[in-house]
Parts: C-alpha cells; sequence; structure tokens
C-alpha cells in the first residue's frame, strides 16, 4: 500500500466526497480575483446580484445574512440571533450532523430535546408531530431538521414537518440546514414555512469552503430582536445597519466573484434540470450498490426508498471489513477520494458524494474504481454493479 510520503499514482484525483466538492474550473478562475475594496461600486454590482441569485436558489424573497466561516457559523448564526439562554430546542435525530447541532446548542445553553429516529428509516413524522401536541406549556422555541443528513445519505422531507408543526398547532420557528441540500435538490424556503434555512458555500454551490449563510423569515425576524443569546460577529442587527446587510467585518470579496459564476452556471443549466441531474446521478449510485449488495456485500444504509439522497450515498460494508482500508485501497492505489463513516458510522459506512459539479462519466468513474479497490481489498460483492448504473443512465438518456 502507498504509504506517506510516497507520491499518488498519476491523473486527475477523482473527488467523490459529499462536500467539499469539486469546483468548476471557470468557478475557480473567478475566484482567482484581486483585492478590491469591498464598497467599490463594481464589487457591490456583483454582490447584489449575488444576494438576489442566492434567494432565488434558497426560495425566499425575505432576508438573506451571511458570514465568513462554514457551515457550523451558520448553525451557530441561527441559533444565536433566534433564542434565548434556557430557550427549549426540539431536534429530529438523523445522524452525526443532528447530533453535533445538538452538542453546539447544549453548549450555547439552550435545552434540548430530542425526536429519537433510526438512521437507517430515519424520523417519524407522527413521532414530530406527537412531541410538538405533547408541549403544552409551547416551551419549544424551535425545531431543528437536517434536510439532508450528509453522514446517513437521508433526505428529510421538510413539508411534512412543517406540516406536523401546523397539525399541532404550534408557533415554535422551523429551522432547517440545507447544507448539502442548496443547489442538489429542491429547497422552497418560502414555499414551505422555513423561518431559518442555514447554507455553506462548499456543496452544490461548488464553491471553495468559507462563507455560510442564513435565510431568515419576519417571523424569525420578530423573534431575533427578543433573542438575548450573546452574539457580535452574527448579530443580524448589526448587519442590517451596514451597506452590504451582511458580514460584520471585511467581505470575502474573492467568494462573491466565484459566486457569480457558480450562479451563472445553475442558472443557465436551470435549476430544474440541475435537480435532475442530481436525480438521475444519486438513482445510478444506487443501483449500483444495490447490485453489489447481491453477493454479501456492502449495502445502501439508508433502507427507506422514499428517503433516499440525491446528494450522497452511504455504503455500509459487509460485517468484518472495514470502511477506512477500502478507502485507503482507493485513494493510494487509485487517487479516488471518497467520504469516511462519520461518528458512529466511523469504519463502518464510506460515502460517495453526487453533487454538484458532477456528470455520467465521473460517478461512472468512481463506481468502477470502488469495484476495483473492493477486488483489491477483498471486499466481497456481486460483480457487475457498473453495468447496473450503465443501464439506467441510458435508459434515463432515452
Ligand atoms: N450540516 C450538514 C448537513 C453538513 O453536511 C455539514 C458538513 O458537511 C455541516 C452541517 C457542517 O458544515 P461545515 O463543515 O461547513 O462547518
Amino acid at each position: 500500500m502507498t504509504t506517506a510520503g510516497t507520491p499518488r499514482p498519476r491523473g486527475r484525483q477523482f473527488f467523490a466526497n459529499p462536500g467539499p466538492t469539486n469546483i468548476p474550473d471557470s468557478v475557480l478562475l473567478a475566484c482567482a480575483h484581486h483585492s478590491m475594496d469591498f464598497n467599490d461600486p463594481a464589487f457591490l454590482e456583483v454582490y447584489d446580484a449575488c444576494v438576489e441569485g442566492l434567494k432565488r436558489v434558497l426560495g425566499t424573497r425575505q432576508h438573506l445574512f451571511m458570514y465568513t466561516g462554514s457551515g457550523h457559523a451558520a448553525w451557530e448564526a441561527s441559533l444565536v440571533n433566534l433564542l434565548s439562554p434556557g430557550d427549549t430546542v426540539l431536534i429530529l435525530e438523523s445522524g452525526y450532523f443532528s447530533e453535533a447541532w445538538s452538542r453546539m446548542a447544549r453548549d450555547l445553553g439552550l435545552e434540548v430535546r430530542t425526536v429519537p429516529a433510526d438512521w437507517r428509516q430515519g424520523v417519524e413524522i407522527e413521532a414530530v408531530r406527537a412531541a410538538l401536541a405533547a408541549d403544552a406549556g409551547r416551551a419549544v422555541k424551535a425545531v431543528c431538521v437536517v434536510h439532508n443528513e450528509t453522514a446517513t445519505g437521508m433526505r428529510i422531507p421538510v413539508q411534512e414537518v412543517r406540516a406536523a408543526m401546523d397539525a399541532a398547532g404550534h408557533p415554535a420557528l422551523l429551522l432547517v440546514d440545507t447544507i448539502s441540500s442548496l443547489g442538489s435538490f429542491e429547497v422552497r424556503m418560502d414555499e414551505w414555512g422555513v423561518d431559518a434555512a442555514v447554507g455553506g458555500s462548499q456543496k452544490g454551490l461548488m464553491l471553495p469552503t468559507g462563507m455560510s449563510f442564513t435565510g431568515v423569515s419576519e417571523k424569525a425576524m420578530a423573534a431575533h430582536r427578543e433573542s438575548r443569546l450573546p452574539k457580535h460577529y452574527f448579530h443580524w442587527t448589526n448587519m442590517l445597519a451596514r451597506r452590504h446587510r451582511s458580514f460584520v467585518g471585511t467581505v470575502p470579496i474573492s467568494l462573491f466573484y466565484g459566486l457569480r459564476e457558480a450562479l451563472r452556471l445553475l442558472e443557465e443549466e436551470g435549476l430544474e434540470n440541475v435537480f435532475a441531474r442530481h436525480a438521475r446521478l444519486g438513482e445510478a449510485v444506487r443501483r449500483c450498490v444495490r447490485h453489489w449488495s447481491g453477493n454479501d456485500g456492502p449495502r445502501l444504509f439508508c433502507t427507506n426508498p422514499g428517503r433516499y439522497s440525491d446528494s450522497v450515498t452511504a455504503v455500509l460494508m459487509p460485517e468484518g471489513h472495514d470502511a477506512e482500508a477500502l478507502r485507503a485501497v482507493a485513494l493510494n492505489r487509485f487517487n479516488l477520494s471518497l467520504g469516511g463513516g462519520l461518528g458512529l458510522l466511523g469504519g463502518r459506512v464510506f460515502r460517495i458524494g453526487h453533487l454538484g459539479d458532477l456528470n455520467e462519466p465521473m460517478v461512472l468513474g468512481t463506481l468502477s474504481t470502488v469495484e476495483l479497490a473492493m477486488r483489491v481489498a477483498g471486499v466481497p460483492h456481486a460483480s457487475g454493479g457498473v453495468e447496473a448504473a450503465i443501464a439506467w443512465l441510458a435508459e434515463a438518456a432515452g
């Protein structure tokens, strides 16, 4: 096996992580912009267009606040701007990322209630309704949902969560993490009654890591004015006093030149077509993995077909086989970078990211190389999964 210090195989690295994702060359080049005054009228024009474009992708006409920081920054900003010490939040368990958001909420001085869920099946919507109906004193101030649990490859239906809140007649705010769904499949913040939609630059938006944001409803702005958790850099009221109505501090201008190009690419393709491409490629990956499972091979971690994620697939290794060993073979021998299992799923799962700047050859190359790595690593599987993916892609191409 190739060890540290030994060069990787030649050729372009196949990067199949679920975030950060591949950055289109034109976006990379657009990011390579010389420094500018962030109040320069030429930059402000780019900036304002990006704000409007990002709102279109989020499906909102309401507020948008942006931060220099990864997705965690937007998580934190949303909690500190909307809540007060001791407030209760109800977090729908989905996997590693719902747990991480819960830990953050506790660290910030919030009470966390969880709607527990089987990570392979996903939360039951009836359990969400029941938890809210049982909250007679209306202690719960916010319901937090990870729209796409990147660790398990599962999508949670936000509209159904909204409907459960309405059925229980509960006034809590609805906070949705769209970090690995935005730009890959539909997010309709206003239509779905979302109060805070959290997103980040490095996934479906095909940008480098470093910018995150929150779409905020009018109802959430009213809650913000009452919130007492300490905040400064993330303070939305501080932001509103500035020309950019975001960013307390220097604006990361190079990311905005990149964002302008990324939005241009998304809108040139058409969001509907972007979503259809993700659905098609995600299904190709799932058909391949289902085929591999035939010979006691790896299986889809998500066992709820209605909730398959079109941006990432988590693959559960056969008993006694280590996902990290397989990932190491893929990376060191064949220059294919796969996502690892997170938290409790470490060593048991590997993840194939299929979001962002991606096409059929990239997916087929990735799947072929996983199959090659499984042969080399001695992982049992039914060979020919790639053929199942090809058959599907041919059918989809009509
Ligand atoms: N939420 C989800 C669904 C994610 O996938 C991630 C990162 O992968 C995060 C939150 C955390 O974002 P970041 O790593 O950008 O801080």
